[in-house]
């Protein structure tokens, strides 16, 4: 077949050749992307708030990260970590485990998506506690496989059609107060679980994003996350943080649960880590993590080398380069801009959230009422988006959070320029 020339030609062949679940934003077809820009099939140009789901955190192409990346396919492409290992899985295995918070001595293990990572993490709890239940919190999301699914707290479009899901899998209430549920209810409502459905003696792990990524970027207080963390002491159950869109320095610290200053026994990282290849990995205490047996973990893409060597430039360039400030820096821009924003249309945009770094949004209502989501408008707003040339991604167990995630290497010149881009598309729909 010959190489269609438009997005739309793309579109018709994608429709045909990949079944609908796998479905995509926009119909816009990329030929290359640089740092916080991107290309169209036919020369347009996008800003990107989105660095394909907080994944190009260093941007797109980084030299750096190219570098590292070509002079690994030099030596080899793959040997498989459970086979002949090499140098860089074992050096970024020692840099996460330095980098992880606390200062329990940790461990690692490398595995190729996110809800691998979660899916190990409940195998390496149950190992360590002989114990079955896990909690997960309502709005959470942490993968499309039945496990990650089952601990997932969104049922459209994740969890109807697939079920049944595992059992022993138990939610609470994720406290947010801006919907009215405070830490207190959610605590509450812990304690119901441990009443009405599972002893906590029973418990292996509760689960957490720091900040809920899909579910609507509503970040865990610290004080709930230093509850949650003493909870868990309290009854020997272990504390997963899934850090997989809230590491790598995006949310203006390396890890979203050292705003809480708390240790987390077991967390997940992925997207952001690897500026782009598929990588991920489960960090943790140390005994824990020693619980299954060998062989018991891994795959044969896991800790892929040419992943590695790009973890290894991405953690170097954050460093380098003062990625975790300026995840501050452009926290800053946005709020001053989104504040404009909300002062000019009160009644529909609800929330600001900018207070954990660079993983930012705003949450669409009507009449400025937390109650009376606005999903319609948020769709309207997205599409005009796309077609004005930005990139942003929408969130929320509601469907009405738009959310921002742009590289941390992104020039203000160009989170203004795509910032005037999205008061344009709400001037344009709302009249
Ligand atoms: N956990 C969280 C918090 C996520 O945001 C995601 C992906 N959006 C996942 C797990 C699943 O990761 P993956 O898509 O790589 O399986």
């Amino acid at each position: 077949m010959s190489k269609s020339k438009t997005n739309h030609d793309w579109q018709i062949r994608k429709e045909a050749a990949i079944a609908r679940g796998q479905g995509n934003i926009a119909a816009v077809y990329i030929e290359k992307a640089d740092n916080a820009e991107m290309w169209d099939v036919e020369g347009k140009r996008y800003i990107d708030f989105g660095s394909g789901i907080a994944v190009c955190n260093t941007g797109h192409m980084h030299p750096n990260i190219k570098r590292a990346v070509a002079d690994q396919l030099e030596r080899f492409s793959h040997t498989c970590v459970m086979v002949t290992p090499y140098d860089s899985a074992v050096e970024l295995a020692e840099k996460l485990n330095e980098l992880a918070p606390g200062t329990t001595p940790k461990k690692s293990i490398f595995v190729t998506t996110g809800a691998e990572a979660v899916e190990n993490c409940v195998k390496i709890a149950r190992a360590h506690t002989g114990r079955r239940g896990i909690i997960a919190f309502n709005g959470g999301f942490h993968g499309r496989t039945i496990m990650a699914m089952g601990l997932t707290g969104k049922v459209t479009p994740y969890k109807n059609l697939f079920g049944p899901f595992p059992g022993e899998i138990y939610h609470a209430a994720f406290p947010i107060p801006y919907h009215g549920i405070t830490e207190e209810e959610s605590m509450k409502a812990l304690d119901s679980l441990f009443l009405c459905d599972i002893a906590p003696s029973d418990v292996a792990a509760i689960i957490i994003e720091p900040v809920q990524g899909e579910g609507g970027f509503y970040a865990a207080s610290s004080a709930f996350l230093k509850k949650l963390r003493a909870l868990c002491d309290d009854h020997g159950i272990l504390l997963i943080a899934d850090e997989i869109q809230s590491g790598f320095g995006r949310t203006g610290k390396f890890f979203a649960c050292e705003h809480a200053d708390i240790e987390p026994d077991l967390m997940t990282v992925a997207k952001g880590m690897a500026g782009g290849f598929p990588l991920a990995a489960v960090v943790g205490k140390a005994d824990i993590m020693d619980a299954p047996l060998p062989g018991g973990l891994g795959g044969t893409y896991g800790g892929s080398p040419v992943g590695c060597a790009a973890a290894l430039a991405v953690i170097e360039t954050i460093r380098s380069e003062g990625l975790i400030d300026a995840a501050n820096r452009i926290a800053l821009i946005f709020n001053k801009r989104l504040t404009d924003l909300q002062t000019k249309y009160p009644d529909l945009i609800g929330d600001i959230r900018t207070e954990r770094g660079a993983m930012m949004a705003i949450e669409l209502v009507k009449e400025g009422n937390p109650d009376m989501p606005n999903p319609a408008l948020t769709k309207a707003v997205v599409a005009e988006a796309y077609k004005r040339g930005l990139v942003v991604l929408s969130c929320g167990v509601r469907g009405n959070v738009f959310r921002f995630l742009p590289a941390l290497t992104i020039s203000d010149d160009l989170i203004n320029e795509g910032l005037d881009i999205l008061e344009d598309c709400f001037a344009s729909i709302v009249c």
